[in-house]
């Protein structure tokens, strides 16, 4: 069974700055790892990712705020907001990151590969329909959800969220389609202050697990599991995404969880084993936060090992 790892050098020219953490180092230190790792490296299909079109990041997005991103690069750049930079770059950063995960519902939907994981930034969660935020243009996963769903003809759609900080733009652009569920634990109190655990969405699809920063780490891994084990109860899905923030491992500058790296082994394979069980092991896992460079790089080798 071939495990793809995306990626497109484009995701580079997203130019936030050097004293901004959301920095092109973050995705540098994931090849520099996998270079040490042979075994690993040779054990993945690599593949580029394509450019989502203007009319698939409509499918997540209004068309308005996709035209206001390329539009805004091509003058050089601008801010969507304090974090939020575009640069020259970043419609064909954007454009990329989110390519990549539709490539990977392309792989896992015709069987080319089976699970995937998109090594791209910038990260997508936080982007809503009509804005960026939180260091996000555009929605990967949300999208390639949406895209899964009307493209591919999937029906049932599961998400699950590790990244520290609450997916409130994933939450924003699926909570209307009530075959899309959504798993969320984060940080609580924390940015971008949503994902209450009273919060269940105007279907009851979503689940969220506020937890505060300092805990042992089992106690995030426990309540993480169980309302996986929720959104699950007589429902099935047809295809799995991991948004991976592996800004939840301890020593994060962003974050206060204690994850380390066997917490992330454990939880990618049980959702590969919930995926051979669900849905013939087809999963699509992104990148989103993390912003100690090394430590992110450590973390997507433990999980593209669990991936396989
Ligand atoms: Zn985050």
């Amino acid at each position: 069974m071939a495990i793809a790892l995306l990626s497109h050098a484009d995701c580079g020219l997203h130019d936030t700055g050097w004293g901004h953490p959301e920095h092109v180092g973050r995705l540098r230190a994931i090849p520099r790892a996998l270079r040490e790792d042979p075994e690993l490296f040779h054990a993945l299909t690599h593949l580029e990712g394509r450019h989502a079109t203007p009319e698939e990041l409509a499918l997540a997005h209004d068309a308005p705020y996709v035209e206001r991103v390329r539009a805004l690069s091509a003058q050089g750049g601008g801010r969507l907001d304090a974090d939020t930079v575009v640069s020259e770059g970043s419609w064909q950063a954007g454009a990329a990151g989110a390519g990549c995960v539709l490539d990977g519902v392309d792989l896992a939907m015709d069987g080319r590969a089976t699970r995937s994981f998109s090594a791209v930034r910038p990260p997508g969660h936080h982007a809503l329909r009509a804005a960026g935020m939180g260091f996000c243009l555009f929605g990967n996963v949300a999208n390639a959800a949406l895209y899964a769903r009307h493209r591919h003809g999937v029906d049932r759609v599961l998400i699950v969220d590790w990244d520290v900080h609450h997916g409130n733009g994933t939450q924003a652009i699926v909570e209307h389609e009530p075959a899309i569920r959504f798993v969320s634990m984060h940080q609580w109190p924390w940015y971008p202050g949503t994902g209450a655990r009273e919060d269940r969405g105007p279907h009851g699809t979503v689940w969220y697990v506020p937890m505060p920063a300092g805990l042992p780490a089992e106690r995030y891994e426990e309540d993480w599991e169980r309302a996986v084990d929720a959104a699950m109860v007589g429902w099935t899905p047809d295809l799995i995404f991991i948004s991976a923030g592996f800004d939840s491992r301890a020593g994060d500058p962003l974050g206060g969880f204690s994850l380390e790296l066997e917490h992330f082994e454990r939880m990618t394979r049980r959702m590969v084993g919930r995926a051979e069980a669900a849905c013939g092991g087809r999963l699509v896992s992104a990148l989103e936060g993390g912003y100690a460079p090394e430590r992110v790089a450590e973390a997507v080798m433990v999980h593209l090992r669990a991936l396989l």
